[in-house]
């Protein structure tokens, strides 16, 4: 291999380091939960979990545990094929019909993630002719998802309900002949729900078509976890959502669409992610279909999710803490400076509390931040713990 090639790479590498943005990966020894045992240079160390999409706290949870182990023992290890070839077990159509019927859309389609159902949304759907007109903090796979089509893009400054009106305006005027609008149910670094009652309500004027992707809401936003569209009253004027099977719904892997039977249909002939990859792993269809019944029934666990929000919302408040208003478990902590927000998530580690930092790029310059997010898997105890650590970390650092 060229020796300049190498040497670039390498160069690359030395300025996401000397940007102080690279990311290193701390290992979990043992399973996603409450409580995890993270291995460090001294052995391992149990901390709190302030930074899983966990919500429900389905992760290590033991009756999807079983009935993974069953689908291992009853279908295998794995397909070997595409869903079209020999690829589609009863398994899967199941998962897809239980998607389906929860979201309340005729069908659903299953993807290997997210990503990929976003990436194969928009190219199948639509073409030089259309419009897609796209929040500007919609999660990268959305970016991604809509270059690949051949769609004319048009973005809206987030939320901002006048500029969405002004670009299906001019997606009009530059003679659009469909327009399909998209968001995240929740924006995952704010923890804003996105406002789709007024985003039907402009889409219906306009006569656009809505996507809301609401992997951060599905199984525990919205009545039984039907998420955004199900808490805004908007359910069955959102046309189409997708989704993860990799955050509340069990967190294992796996992404889908659900929407009307014709659109389904056509993604099963089209969209290549779905046409090209394997097909989920048995054992993580049936974990997930005995995931999505046990969100639906958890309000108990949804419940406590609340009320660890409340509790940790008003304990950072009123330690002096900065945090984005909101009403989500994602709760950031709002710390301006990127290097304060890294010494920040060091001195909770030491504390036994596991956070992630987050600056520039991922968010707006002077905008650093400790993204928190609650689970149903950590108990009262793990919150206060939480609390007290923000509290003394805060207080070393002359943050509060
Ligand atoms: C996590 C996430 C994805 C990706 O989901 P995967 O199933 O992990 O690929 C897509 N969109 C949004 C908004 C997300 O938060």
């Amino acid at each position: 291999m060229s020796q300049d090639f190498l040497s670039h790479i390498s160069n690359v590498l030395k300025s996401i380091e000397a940007d102080g943005l690279y990311k290193r990966e701390r290992e979990i020894a043992g399973m996603q939960a409450g409580r995890i045992k993270v291995k460090g240079a001294s052995g391992e160390r149990q901390m709190v979990n302030l930074c899983a999409n966990n919500y429900l706290g389905l992760a290590d949870n033991a009756e999807i545990r079983k009935a993974a182990a069953a689908a291992l023992d009853e279908f295998g290890f794995g397909m070997a094929s595409v869903r079209f070839i020999c690829g589609t077990q009863t398994l899967h159509r199941e998962l897809e019909h239980a998607i389906a019927d929860y979201l309340g859309k005729d069908d659903a389609i299953l993807f290997a993630a997210c990503f990929d159902a976003n990436g194969a949304l928009f190219e199948p759907l639509l073409t030089a002719e259309d419009a897609i007109i796209s929040d500007s903090l919609n999660h990268a796979s959305i970016i991604d998802g809509v270059r690949l089509s051949k769609a004319r893009r048009f973005r809206y400054a987030q939320g901002d309900m006048d500029d969405l009106e002004a670009q299906l305006k001019q997606a009009d005027a530059d003679g659009a002949r469909f327009k399909l609008v998209v968001t995240d149910g929740v924006f995952s670094m704010d923890g804003h729900i996105a406002k789709l009652k007024e985003i039907c309500d402009l889409a219906e004027r306009y006569g656009a078509i809505v996507a809301v992707d609401d992997c951060h809401a599905t199984g525990h936003i919205g009545e039984e976890g039907r998420g955004t569209p199900a808490l805004t009253g908007v359910g069955n004027r959102v046309d189409i959502v997708t989704g993860t099977l990799g955050k509340t719904l069990g967190g294992a892997m796996g992404g889908f669409i659900a929407a009307s039977q014709p659109i389904i249909d056509l993604l099963r002939q089209r969209a290549r992610p779905y046409l090209f990859s394997n097909s989920l792993a048995p054992a993580v269809a049936a974990g997930s279909l005995k995931a999505i019944a046990i969100a639906r029934a958890a309000n108990d666990l949804r419940e406590k999710l609340g009320r660890h929000t409340t509790r940790f919302r008003d304990g950072l408040t009123q330690s002096g803490f900065t945090l984005l208003p909101g009403e989500t478990p994602i709760i950031p902590v709002m710390l301006g400076d990127a290097v304060l927000a890294q010494r920040m998530a060091k001195a909770l580690d030491e504390r036994g509390v596991y956070v992630a930092g987050f600056f520039y790029p991922v968010v707006p310059q002077g905008k650093a931040r400790i993204r928190t997010q609650m689970s149903a898997a950590l108990d009262d105890q793990d919150i206060t713990f939480a609390i007290d650590a923000f509290a003394d970390a805060g207080k070393q650092l002359g943050i509060i």
